[in-house]
């Protein structure tokens, strides 16, 4: 900034309190020494447009957006990037000095750079994909294994057609399978993602078939509340190569927070520790 206010960042939700973005963007400005800070912005829909207008009035360089306001902040933003159109769904917005949003969502670079730096031997066109669910975290999956070069992207979704309308935006190389199939795709894929909310505390177990799991297998699960969910354990113990979804949320943050405090942050064991304290 080019005055000595204090820079600050939230993140806009309802509810909002579960959050552990204030955690995250805390442990950085403190570990960077940045005089700035991150709060909780509990936000109901009816207000949304008119705080996000506020925000860049009252010290805000930007935040970031969660459930269930991602689509809307899309639609309030001035410009939106080519990748929040893609999704469809915005989870980080910039406040440019001209009082103007810019609209981003960084949930696909933080997916594919916790998956490189969990499993690193992966190469993206070794085989076929298989996505549990649909939904909007699904899309930024999708929008990133295609970039990253998956050849074969197999989705199933308790609700097919939601699975059926993201093959007929992205293209031939999704196939759709029924939500009873998921035990068949997970077995003939060489990477498994679970974006379902299903083994969430508080939400009822993803059940379905896992004894195809087999070692060489690449298994990803977005929910990281609990970190080690019942995917995770039954592929650990098949042999598969594990990956859990907190180092999503962590490297999600990363491009938000270098564009708001000018400073690329690391994600590193110390900031795991912090996150989850
Ligand atoms: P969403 O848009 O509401 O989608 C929820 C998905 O879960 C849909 O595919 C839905 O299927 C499925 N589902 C929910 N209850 C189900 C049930 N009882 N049986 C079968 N399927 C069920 O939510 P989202 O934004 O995609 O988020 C999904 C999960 O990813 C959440 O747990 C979220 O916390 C997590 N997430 C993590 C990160 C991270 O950084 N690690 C980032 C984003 C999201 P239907 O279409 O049939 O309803």
């Amino acid at each position: 900034m080019s005055d000595n206010r204090i820079p600050l960042a939230g993140v806009i939700g309802n509810p909002v309190s579960h959050s552990r973005s204030p955690r995250l963007h805390r442990h950085w400005l403190g570990r960077y020494g940045i005089a700035g800070d991150y709060v909780p912005l509990h936000v109901e829909e009816r207000h949304l447009e008119q705080v996000i207008r506020a925000l860049p009035h009252m010290g805000f360089v930007g935040c970031n957006i969660t459930i269930p306001h991602k689509e809307a902040a899309l639609r309030i933003a001035d410009q939106v990037s080519d990748r929040a159109t893609l999704i469809g769904a915005a989870n980080t917005l910039i406040f440019r000095t001209d009082g103007s949003i810019h609209a981003d969502n960084t949930d696909g670079y933080g997916f594919m750079a916790n998956l490189r730096a969990g499993a690193p031997d992966w190469q993206p066109d070794s085989g076929p994909a298989a996505i549990l669910g649909a939904g909007g975290a699904a899309r930024a999956v999708v929008v990133a294994l295609i970039e990253a070069g998956v050849p074969e992207i197999m989705i199933a979704n308790r609700t097919r057609a939601r699975a059926e309308d993201l093959r007929a935006e992205f293209g031939p190389r999704l196939t759709v399978v029924d939500w009873v199939q998921a035990g068949n795709m997970i077995e003939g894929a060489e990477l498994v993602v679970n974006t379902t909310s299903l083994g969430m505390t508080g939400q009822p177990e993803l059940r379905v078939p896992l004894d195809g799991l087999h070692a060489g297998q690449i298994v990803t699960d977005l929910v990281y509340s609990p970190l080690q969910t019942r995917l995770l354990a039954m592929a650990k113990e098949a042999g598969c190569t594990t990956v859990d979804g907190l180092g999503m949320l962590l490297h999600q943050a990363v491009p938000a927070f270098e564009r708001w405090f000018g400073r690329r942050p690391e994600v590193d064991q110390a900031l795991r520790s912090a996150v989850l304290a």
